[in-house]
């Protein structure tokens, strides 16, 4: 059995190819180039919640998306007499 499984992925601050354990999915690791810090998720799946920045700036774009829809509505009812 193979237990020592990786995935590459690109360090955000110096653009290197990273080999990160897949164990450490989810988790924060640091660049062994430039000891920057990343949080390991596999592009490929992107089934791990583990990136969890992608998931709020969605959350926050529906939030906005319905604020403004909201307004839009509002004006809108406004303007008719
Ligand atoms: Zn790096």
């Amino acid at each position: 059995m193979a237990n020592s499984m990786y995935f590459v992925q690109e360090c955000p601050t110096c653009g290197r190819g990273l080999q990160i354990r897949v164990e450490y999915l989810g988790r924060q690791v640091v660049c062994q180039h430039c000891r920057g810090k990343l949080t390991a998720c596999d592009p490929e799946s992107h089934r791990y919640s583990g990136c969890d920045e992608a998931e709020s700036l969605l959350r926050r774009a529906e939030e906005l998306l319905r604020d403004s829809s909201r307004q839009m509505s509002a004006s809108r009812r406004a303007a008719q007499p």
